[in-house]
C-alpha cells in the first residue's frame, strides 16, 4: 500500500520534468515560420549582354545545401535562392586540411589559391598575395564590403587584409586604413576605437575621406562617396535577437553608391550568421539567418535584372554543422534538423550564379577557381 501511494506521488512530477526537456528541445531542433514573403522572378528580365561590369558575390557562412533548402522549407517552398538559374557546387578544403576554416575558406576566394586555416590574406607559405578586391581598386573599379558580424572577422577581413592569424583583429582592423575600399558595413567598431596602441582608426578613416556612420539609422544620410559603417562595438545581434533587416538595407546602401562608378565595382556580401547557427547545432537559428541572406539576395537580383551588367555568385566557404533536413512541412513553413557536429565539415557546397557569364560557375569547381573566374571576367591582374 505504501508503496502504491509513492508511486502515485511521485509519477506526475516526473512526467512534468520530462515535459520541460522536450521543450527545450524542440527549440533548438524544430522551426516553425510565423512571417512569411513573396518571391518575384526576375530570371527573365535578364539582360542577353554578356559583358560583365560588376560582380556582386554573396557569401553564406557554414551554407550547405541543407541550410539552403531550409529556408526554401520554411517560406513555404520558394526563395530567391531557389530562382538563381545556374548552379554548381565548390571544393572548400585548406591546403593543410579537408576541413576548412572561414579565414583560409575566404582567402581562397580572395587571393586564389587554398592556404592554412586562420591565414588571412596570405598564401599557405605565409606570404601577403593581392587580394580581388585590392586589383579591382588598383583597376579603378568600387568595392564594397557588407557582414552581419565585425567587419575585422574571417570572412571579410579575407578580401582587405593580410595577417597570419584570423584573431589578429586590431592588425586586421589597421589594415582597412592600407585600402582605398569604397564601402565598408559591419560590427568591429572597438577594433577601430579601443585599442592597445591607443590609435584612433575612426579618426584617421575620417582623415582620409571616410564618413565614419554608428549606426544603421545614420547610414541613411551618409552621402555614399567614401563609408565606413561601423554598426556595432563586435558582431551585430542575431536575427532572432532584432538585428533587422540591416543586411538588405546596408547591401542596397552600398549598390546605390558603387553603381556610380561607370567603371564597375565589386561588392561582398556576407550572411555571416548561418555559420554560427551551425555551430550551435541550432534550426532557428540557421533558418532565420538564412530567410534574412535570401531576402538580401533578392534585393541583390533585383538591381541585378534591371542593370544587365552584373553578375551574381552566391556560395558558401564551407558547410556548418552537418547538417540534415530530418523532418518538417513545406505547407506550413516547418523545419526539423539534426547534426553531426558542432564544427565544419568537408562536404561541396552549392554554387548559384545569375547574369553574364553565369554559366561559368557551374558543375564542380575549386574554391580558388571562382576567384580565376572573376579576375578573368572584370579583366583584373
Ligand atoms: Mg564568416
Ligand atoms: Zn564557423
Amino acid at each position: 500500500m505504501k508503496k502504491i501511494l509513492f508511486l502515485i506521488l511521485i509519477i506526475p512530477v516526473f512526467a512534468k520534468a520530462q515535459n520541460y526537456t522536450k521543450i527545450e528541445e524542440a527549440d533548438k531542433t524544430r522551426y516553425v515560420n510565423t512571417s512569411f514573403y513573396e518571391v518575384k522572378n526576375y530570371t527573365k528580365k535578364t539582360s542577353k549582354k554578356q559583358v560583365v561590369k560588376n560582380i556582386i558575390f554573396l557569401i553564406g557562412d557554414g551554407m550547405g545545401t541543407s541550410q539552403v533548402y531550409s529556408g526554401i522549407i520554411a517560406n513555404k517552398g520558394n526563395s530567391y535562392i531557389r530562382t538563381m538559374p545556374v548552379s554548381g557546387f565548390n571544393k572548400t578544403n585548406a591546403s593543410d586540411d579537408l576541413i576548412t576554416d572561414s579565414a583560409a575558406g575566404a582567402t581562397a576566394f580572395s587571393i586564389g589559391e587554398k592556404t592554412y586555416n586562420g591565414a588571412i590574406g596570405l598564401d599557405s607559405s605565409g606570404i601577403a598575395k593581392k587580394t580581388i578586391l585590392e586589383s579591382a581598386e588598383e583597376k579603378g573599379l568600387s568595392t564594397g564590403l557588407v557582414a552581419t558580424c565585425a567587419i575585422t572577422h574571417a570572412t571579410p577581413a579575407s578580401f582587405i587584409a593580410h595577417q597570419p592569424d584570423r584573431n589578429m583583429y586590431e592588425e586586421i582592423a589597421a589594415d582597412f586604413l592600407n585600402t582605398d575600399v569604397d564601402i565598408f558595413i559591419g560590427g568591429g567598431r572597438d577594433h577601430f576605437n579601443k585599442r592597445k596602441d591607443g590609435r584612433d582608426l575612426l579618426l584617421e578613416l575620417e582623415n582620409k575621406g571616410y564618413e565614419v556612420v554608428t549606426t544603421m539609422d545614420s547610414l541613411k544620410f551618409a552621402k555614399g562617396n567614401k563609408v565606413a559603417g561601423l554598426i556595432a562595438p563586435e558582431h551585430q545581434a542575431p536575427i532572432e535577437l532584432g538585428r533587422g533587416d540591416m543586411l538588405k538595407t546596408a547591401s542596397a546602401f552600398a549598390i546605390k553608391n558603387l553603381k556610380k562608378n561607370k567603371d564597375g565595382f565589386f561588392l561582398m556580401i556576407e550572411g555571416s550568421q548561418i555559420d554560427w547557427g551551425g555551430h550551435d547545432n541550432n534550426v532557428p537559428y540557421i533558418v532565420t539567418e538564412m530567410l534574412d541572406f535570401d531576402q538580401t539576395i533578392g534585393e541583390v537580383l533585383k538591381f541585378a535584372a534591371n542593370d544587365g551588367e552584373t553578375l551574381v555568385v552566391i556560395t558558401a566557404d564551407h558547410e556548418t554543422g552537418g547538417f540534415a533536413i530530418s523532418g518538417g512541412d513545406l505547407n506550413t513553413g516547418i523545419v526539423e534538423g539534426k547534426f553531426t557536429t558542432g564544427n565544419h565539415t568537408g562536404v561541396l557546397v552549392p554554387v548559384f550564379a545569375y547574369g553574364p557569364q553565369a554559366e561559368l560557375f557551374s558543375g564542380i569547381m575549386e574554391n580558388t577557381d571562382i576567384y580565376a573566374k572573376f579576375m578573368q571576367l572584370l579583366e583584373l591582374k
